[in-house]
């Protein structure tokens, strides 16, 4: 293992922030993180795990150690006529994963491609897109506890996964290394399979018809997914961003029912809770943010929720702007919108 002092993280998060990290460590396997945890300095010092950086803020320069995520490795773990249980390295990309898995003919990952990052995060909060989640499929993941060095394995009851967001960003935020996980998906080769496209979700039955789609496969809706998602939100190669930058927010029915008098036009989604989902793009632009410029940093113009670094932005620059598109929200509506972006 290479260790780097005072290393730029300025390509290493799509933020495209540059800030210095004390040290600096890749691990590409379990033993090495192993071997990180015997040295009493790494487990007293503030750690930073890194993935593929696309859901981090950094809002300055990290006096402690920022781990790199590489380890390799997809692998089938478990077999049964009807399903499969692929196990990836948490430094796996993401997308990639989701490719090996429809090549294959495995379905439960389509509606999740192109989302950017390492399979390791994708436990982190849930990822989620085109009315599919992570948690979906989710079967277990392997992690290492960063005090003892020990190896845990955790199920999805442990995980308390909701909405954007899960155990790690709560109560056992920085505890964990993850090293990898595991999803069970259905084998469409299989002579019985009866898989339920999730095609009915935001605009993806129309880029089926567009695509002139006739009979439904993994290739077909992934691909409908991907060219949404390029039409839809800024590349962060050329314009840094972290995708959403905040949650939408879910309000009581009475809270709901009376911005509603006022708003009649207010986009709104009722939930299995009996709260009301309000889109956070939604409010946003209402407030007059989208589109607008502050300094270096800002709001798309056609996305409200992606918040952009239009080069060399600080962390805090960028911070700043989210904290006064979070006030005037609050203001407008009485709503307070929480960043689903990790603010370092
Ligand atoms: C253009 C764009 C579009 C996006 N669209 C979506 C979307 O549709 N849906 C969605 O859910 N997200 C979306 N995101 C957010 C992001 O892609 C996901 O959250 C992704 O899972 C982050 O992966 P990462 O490897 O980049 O994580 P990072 O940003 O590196 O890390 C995110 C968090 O996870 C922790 N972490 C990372 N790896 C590990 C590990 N191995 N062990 C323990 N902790 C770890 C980090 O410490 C950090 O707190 C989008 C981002 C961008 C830039």
């Amino acid at each position: 293992m290479k260790i780097e002092k005072n290393k730029s993280l300025k390509l290493l998060n799509t933020f495209g922030i540059d800030v210095i990290a004390k040290y600096f460590v890749e691990v590409c396997s379990v033993d090495e993180f192993r071997e990180l945890c015997r040295d009493p300095e790494f487990v007293r010092t503030r750690r930073l795990i890194l993935g593929g950086g696309s859901n981090v803020l950094l809002t300055g320069d990290f006096d402690g150690w920022v781990v790199k995520n590489s380890i390799p490795g997809i692998s089938i773990a478990a077999e049964t006529g009807g399903e499969v249980t692929v196990k990836a390295g948490a430094g796996e990309n993401w997308h990639d994963l989701v490719m090996w898995s429809i090549e294959r003919d495995y379905a439960g990952l389509e509606n999740l491609s192109l989302i950017p990052g390492l399979t390791g995060a994708a436990p982190i909060q849930n990822i989620g897109a085109y009315g599919a989640e992570q948690k979906d499929v989710f079967d277990q993941l392997e992690a290492i506890e960063i005090g003892s060095g020990d190896k845990v394995i955790l199920k999805a009851g442990d995980c308390a996964f909701g909405y954007r967001d899960s155990i790690f960003k709560r109560q056992w935020k920085n505890r964990f290394f993850i090293t990898s996980v595991s999803f069970k998906l259905a084998k469409l080769s299989s002579p019985n399979a009866h898989y339920r496209y999730r095609a009915e979700y935001g605009n993806v039955r129309a880029m089926l018809d567009e695509m002139k789609v006739q009979d439904l496969s993994l290739k077909a809706m992934s691909e409908a997914v991907c060219r949404i998602r390029r039409a839809k939100l800024p590349d962060p190669k050329e314009l840094g961003n972290a995708g959403s930058f905040f949650k939408n927010p879910s309000i009581p029915q009475a809270q709901f029912e009376a911005l509603a008098s006022k708003y009649p036009e207010m986009p709104h989604y009722p939930q299995e809770d009996g709260r009301i989902k309000v889109p956070a793009g939604w409010l946003i632009e209402q407030c007059g943010w989208k589109g607008k410029k502050v300094g270096r940093a800002g709001c798309h113009k056609t996305q409200a929720l992606v918040l952009v670094n239009y080069g060399g932005a600080t962390g805090r620059e960028v911070l700043e702007f989210a904290e006064s598109i979070r006030g005037s929200v609050t203001e407008k509506f009485g709503i307070e919108l929480s960043s689903e972006v990790n603010i370092i």
